[in-house]
């Protein structure tokens, strides 16, 4: 065999969204790309804010001797402490430039920390719905993803936390606004996890820290906001991202930000930075970073998603889906009319409608959508929701 077992595994259960990528491009191919629905894929359609473009013409006219070269592996001073400057405004809390390590995206920035934190075998603790890339991010450092389920609404349940850690617990990850279910987690639960956090570490004699992974932190609506992990819990480090909110996905820019009260925060940095290096990201890109120190309160147009997400959540709910309100990131998962989300899907295939089966993101009987797209775009793809309505009789 000519790649690893266990890559060639890995092939062979190909994620939902690239498999749905592909059944898209099959049915693209025979009715036209007009006349296919696809809500599969979190690649943001909206261009950068105005103020990206700007600081891109200004380097572009007036290039900065040497900035093409290899700097310090944590990232540039001056963007540590633009991003280390608003995390201490907006916690109150003394984050420096010495918390903050610049990496390749937020999956860049998981893949450090994750290197950085597991001993073989260890347990990271992730909760259903999730992410599914951090199902791969754990196995490729050793650790074993552990999966707990989230409430009814899909916000946290932190006694089936407190049952799941134990002494092989190395992390928790969360991710609010979360991917796929749109929750957010409010001051009250993060307090409460906190809590749960310290006297588990008491117990146990060892930090268990916690991963919250907010690339889509400011993509809220109605004036919803993402209380800092930093206010309620000790040993927690931030992943991040302008994937999102600058719709950069493909500039590969985020940041790790590790919380000033985080115990041994000089030798977890160390770590950080090392990891950076020798996984092979060495520093993040130079020049985004330049472009993104500026931009630091800059967003993506807000209104436009909460826009869309608002004629998806009638129309779904007027045809009788049963749908949770995401308050953020720009996903619908609402349970399937049938428990076979797999089936579900592949019906919905018949409208010419793609969607996910929530099984790949680890809750079975519910399917994702991802909206964003443009508004024409999902306006068409509306009167095949109700047919597939239609089909189930809802
Ligand atoms: N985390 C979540 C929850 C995501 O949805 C994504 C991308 O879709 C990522 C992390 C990775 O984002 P990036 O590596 O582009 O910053």
């Amino acid at each position: 065999m000519p790649i690893a077992q266990k890559i060639e595994t890995s092939l062979s259960n190909s994620s939902w969204i690239r498999r749905m990528f592909e059944e898209g491009e099959k049915l693209r191919k025979i009715y036209g790309a007009e006349k296919v629905y696809d809500f599969t894929l979190g690649n943001p359609d909206v261009e950068p804010p105005e103020a990206f473009h700007r600081e891109l013409r200004k380097i572009a006219a007036d290039p900065v001797p040497g900035m093409h070269r290899y700097m310090s592996n944590a990232g540039y001073e001056e963007t540590r402490q633009a991003i280390a400057g608003v995390l201490a405004e907006d916690t109150g809390r003394p984050v420096t430039p010495g918390h903050i390590v610049m990496t390749c995206g937020a999956g860049g920035g998981l893949n450090v920390v994750l290197k950085t934190l597991l001993n073989p075998g260890e347990e990271v603790i992730v909760t259903t719905p999730y992410f599914v890339e951090y199902r791969f991010y754990v196995d490729n450092h050793g650790g074993r993803i552990k999966e707990v389920p989230t409430k009814a609404d899909f916000q946290l349940d932190t006694a089936a936390l407190a049952e799941a850690i134990g002494p092989n617990t190395r992390a928790i990850i969360i991710n609010s606004p979360n991917n796929p279910s749109g929750a957010v987690y409010p001051a009250e639960t993060l307090a409460e996890l906190g809590r749960l956090l310290e006297q588990k570490e008491r117990e146990l004699g060892t930090p268990v820290y916690l991963i919250s992974d907010e690339p889509y932190a400011k993509i809220v609506y109605e004036g919803t906001t993402v209380p800092n992990v930093f206010n309620y819990i000790k040993n927690s480090i931030i992943v991040t991202s302008h994937s999102k909110d600058l719709a950069l996905p493909g500039e590969r820019i985020g940041y790790i930000a590790l919380n000033p009260d985080i115990e041994d925060s000089e030798l977890i940095f160390d770590g950080l930075v090392f990891c950076n290096r020798t996984l092979g990201f060495v520093n993040a890109p130079a020049l985004i970073q330049r472009l993104i120190t500026p931009l630091q309160r800059q967003s993506v147009d807000i209104a436009a998603y909460q826009e869309k997400r608002d004629v998806i959540y009638k129309h779904l709910t007027e045809l009788g889906f049963e749908v949770t309100k995401p308050m953020g990131a720009f996903y619908f998962f609402p349970r399937c009319p049938i428990e076979d989300d797999v089936e579900f899907v592949r019906r919905a295939q018949k409208y010419n409608l793609l969607l996910v089966p929530g099984s790949g993101f680890g809750l079975p009987g519910h399917f994702r959508l991802s909206y964003c797209m443009d508004m024409q775009v999902i306006k068409r793809g509306l009167p095949a929701f109700t047919e597939l309505a239609r089909e189930f009789n809802l």
